[in-house]
């Protein structure tokens, strides 16, 4: 029996955020002098990826990465004690010279079906939050400019006048299957590729219940009435910081009217073939298939077909 977050890519991080202990400077200047700590590098987003011996983070030991404690840096976590952390190294001249035939700066779509599911965590968590960063030097509020606060947690307005505090954002999207007895509603946009047919997703709005945005987006989507909505699990999705909330969603007719503003197709499947096109979904000769194994619409079919 599939537990609710086993195996959903990019969760399941073995890092302890130290909540409680990183708004201590003294500390936090201790964990980044450490012997011990461990620093990933991204450039462009893009993290620094030992491949020998099999994919992984290449992480830096705070000797190498010394030079670079005037770039961005923010605390990951700790596991068993160690301290690690994501370095923004894009304005370090010369950084391409650390990639190599064993370690390249490659991107985490790319990259992170390779790595173990910890390690995607870990990825997902340091790409989100060096993108907050990037995008957030100046306060929304007076256009100051703004400083990283809380080992990265958050950043604070320089003008003494305003102050304001700001937080990384997560922006929550509701991705749901439409089922009507056995059948299931999938659909495609024009620029999937051949064959893909996946579950139908929007971000949420505001003043919005997860089921009345679930309820929304299949009714505006493909016209698609239904009645009770029941959440399957969540994902964090890195590009750039979303939260995908995987829901199933009772039709109460199986009356279909596609908005070709935003879809190509949307159709009933039996459940039958939707479980040949989950094993299909990494077979790119396949006539139909789903999204590959990182993306939550394969997981919360995967987990409807096997508990019903
Ligand atoms: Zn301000």
């Amino acid at each position: 029996m599939l537990k609710p977050h086993d195996t959903i890519p990019f969760s399941g991080s073995p890092l302890d955020r130290a909540g409680n202990q990183r708004r201590d400077a003294a500390w936090l200047d201790a964990q980044r002098n450490a012997s011990t700590s461990r620093f990933l590098l991204l450039r462009e987003l893009k993290p620094l990826i030992a491949l020998e011996g099999g994919a992984h983070l290449a992480w830096f030991p705070q000797r190498f990465a010394a030079p670079l404690a005037e770039c961005p840096n923010l605390l990951l976590g700790l596991e068993d004690g160690v301290a690690h952390f994501a370095v923004d190294v894009d304005d370090i001249p010369g950084i391409d010279a650390l990639a190599d035939d064993n370690n390249k700066f490659i991107d985490v779509r790319s990259i992170a079906p390779q790595l173990s599911l910890p390690e995607a965590a870990i990825l997902a968590q340091a790409r989100s939050m060096t993108d907050w960063h990037k995008r957030h030097r100046f306060c929304a509020q007076c256009g100051a400019a703004s400083q990283a606060e809380d080992a990265g947690y958050s950043r604070r307005c320089t003008n003494d006048a305003c102050r304001a505090q700001h937080f990384p954002r997560t922006d929550p999207v509701v991705i749901m299957l439409g089922v009507y007895g056995d059948q299931i509603l999938l659909g495609r946009q024009p620029q999937f590729l051949p064959g893909v047919y996946s579950a139908l997703a929007g971000f949420m709005e505001p003043g919005e219940t997860i089921e009345e945005a679930v309820r929304r987006e299949l009714a505006e989507e493909a016209g698609l009435a239904t009645s009770d909505v029941r959440y399957i699990a969540s994902q964090p999705w890195p590009f750039p910081s979303s939260l995908m909330i995987g829901c199933v969603a009772t039709a109460t007719s199986d009356a279909v009217t596609v908005d070709r503003h935003e879809l190509e197709d949307a159709r009933w499947f039996h459940r039958d073939e939707v479980a040949t096109m989950l094993r299909a979904s990494t077979d790119t000769s396949a006539p139909l298939r789903l999204p590959p194994p990182l993306s939550l619409a394969h997981q919360i079919a995967r987990r409807y077909l096997s508990e019903s």
